[in-house]
């Protein structure tokens, strides 16, 4: 039997209620449940597969080849299960769902509304993500009060009523503001959405009260008094250092031993995982800086699992790391030469392209520790031809197309491909290591598997060229056919993968590449 717990939001967005959801399936994960954690988004993309970064921060990739919100990162990262097709749903996915099944004569006879069809249709997507757990958490994107989030609420009203309130929690994730002029914390927002809530018909049980401070007794008291909530069910969630530190204080606060309490299991008194990373992050005294060379840098999540990636190979190497934004339309020399590593991350089109190349060639002649990731490593390819090669002109032909050298190149499944939403190279896909290799040193195995997100591949025409001047294909597909790591033999650690590791990476699993580019940069300092 599945029991369940909505996380809704209120007052205003960005919260972090996808840390704060992963942060309590963490703790009942390690009280020896089963969890799994579901995001519902009220847009209406199918997925954010063909959202801009700018709009939607990081588009996550799951094994199954989910184009996905970035919360589905953090329940990765949080969480032992990996995150499938099932566990995110947009209102588009829903609504699309609704709308082939009447083409197909699904509703025979009946007008096809909002309620009850769209309504059973997120109840039936919910339902599906519960599979093997006993708890399945379900954040409801978008805030209380947006008019499009409506259907998902009343879906979870509905679902709590079907299931009983014995198997349902909500948790209401709002926002105390301190006013510094009056040096005060204000309630009232919160007041206010949760009677926004109660107008839908659910009344929260737990709050967690996101705050730049610690929220003291009394104000806890205040707002137990007007949202009817238990005084220990209003939880503190200020700001902190280190997003690893947030089921710590929650779990301080008792949130685990509550949940457990409502709904009847027994609660052990264990010694939290988090603990020991999070006293690394803290005790740790060196720096290392790297720069991150990129068309997206002013919002920062559209590189989250990057920059945590970046953090676990920090932790597992006992040291801070420090990014610097290199925005790579505005590239300038001198911030690369102050830090100890370069990394050009993935991206598409072609604004940035020169400033990403430019920084590549300043990582390979100046032997900087420098990590290419998809279309990294595809300039790093363009790069080298053009500037090791002498092949001029020699690009991607998603840039040119009529380049005279397409080093990278569109693949053959792909030239016919029409529809751009969810129909890239995606998911999970082996790639076999090549004895003497780096590559083959840092997994210490041969066979691995890594997720992808791309249309275009190296050019299999040039890599014989290629090795000749001293470039390794040190992964491939098992085939054969497809490059998946490149590195260069004369250089300490310049290394290009066409997948994107980040996405595996754990803050128990660093990912192995991330370990040893951080490892390099270490080397540096
Ligand atoms: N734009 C490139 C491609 O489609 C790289 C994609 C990426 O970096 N994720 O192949």
């Amino acid at each position: 039997m599945t029991y369940y717990i909505f996380v809704t939001g209120g007052v205003l967005s960005s919260l972090g209620k996808g840390v704060a959801s992963a942060s309590i399936a963490s703790l009942l994960e390690e009280q020896g449940l089963k969890v799994n954690i579901q995001k519902l988004d009220p847009y209406l993309n199918v997925d954010p597969g063909t959202m801009s970064p700018y709009q939607h921060g990081e588009v996550y990739v799951t094994e199954d080849g989910a184009e996905t919100d970035l919360d589905l990162g953090h329940y990765e990262r949080f969480i032992n299960r990996h995150m499938t097709k099932k566990n995110n749903v947009t209102a588009g996915r829903v609504y699309y769902n609704v709308i082939r099944r009447e083409r197909e004569g699904g509703y025979l006879g009946a007008t096809v509304q909002v309620i009850p069809h769209i309504i059973d249709e997120i109840k039936r997507l919910i339902k599906e993500a519960e599979e093997d757990s006993d708890v399945l958490i379900v954040e409801i994107g978008g805030t209380v009060g947006d008019i499009e989030g409506l259907p998902f609420l009343e879906a979870a009203r509905q679902l709590s009523v079907e299931l009983g309130k014995d198997r349902v929690l909500f948790v209401h994730i709002t926002y105390v503001p301190f006013v510094k002029t009056a040096g005060e914390l204000k309630t009232k927002p919160t007041q206010h959405s949760v009677k926004e809530l109660r107008a839908i018909g659910i009344q929260p049980d737990i709050i967690l009260c996101r705050s730049e401070v610690e929220i003291p007794e009394s104000i806890k008291e205040k707002i137990a008094l007007f949202t009817s909530v238990k005084k220990d069910a209003v939880i503190s969630a200020p700001d902190l250092e280190c997003i690893y530190e947030v089921p710590l204080h929650f779990k301080e606060q008792g949130i685990d031993r509550l949940i457990s309490k409502v709904f009847g299991f027994d609660y052990k008194n264990v010694k939290s995982k988090w603990e020991g990373i999070v006293h690394i992050f803290k005790s740790v005294q060196k720096e290392v800086r790297i720069a991150l060379v990129g068309k997206y840098v002013s919002l920062k999540d559209s590189y989250k699992s990057i920059s945590e990636a970046l953090t676990h190979g920090g932790i597992a190497n006992g040291v801070r790391v420090k990014i610097e934004w290199v925005n790579s339309e505005d590239y300038h020399q001198e911030v690369l030469e102050q830090v100890h590593g370069i990394l050009v991350p993935g991206g598409f089109g072609e604004r940035g392209i020169e400033g990403k190349l430019k920084a590549l060639s300043y990582g390979r002649q100046s032997k900087k520790p420098t990590f290419g990731i998809c279309l990294g490593m595809q300039l790093m390819c363009v790069e080298f031809a053009r500037n090791v090669m002498g092949l001029e002109g020699a690009n991607s032909t998603e840039f040119d197309p009529l380049t005279p050298h397409p080093v990278i190149d569109i693949m053959e499944e792909q030239k016919h491909v029409r529809e751009l939403g969810g129909t890239m190279r995606l998911g999970s896909y082996p790639c076999k290591l090549m004895e003497g290799t780096k590559a083959r040193e840092i997994y210490g195995k041969e066979i691995v598997y890594e997720r992808h997100r791309h249309r275009y591949e190296f050019n299999n025409r040039y890599r014989e060229s290629f090795e000749r001047f001293g470039m390794v294909f040190s992964g491939l597909s098992p085939d054969g056919k497809l490059v998946e790591l490149i590195e260069l033999k004369d250089h300490p650690w310049y290394i290009g993968c066409q997948f994107h590791p980040e996405f595996k990476s754990k803050p128990f699993q660093p990912h192995p590449l991330f370990v040893s580019f951080i490892s390099a940069c270490l080397q540096a300092l």
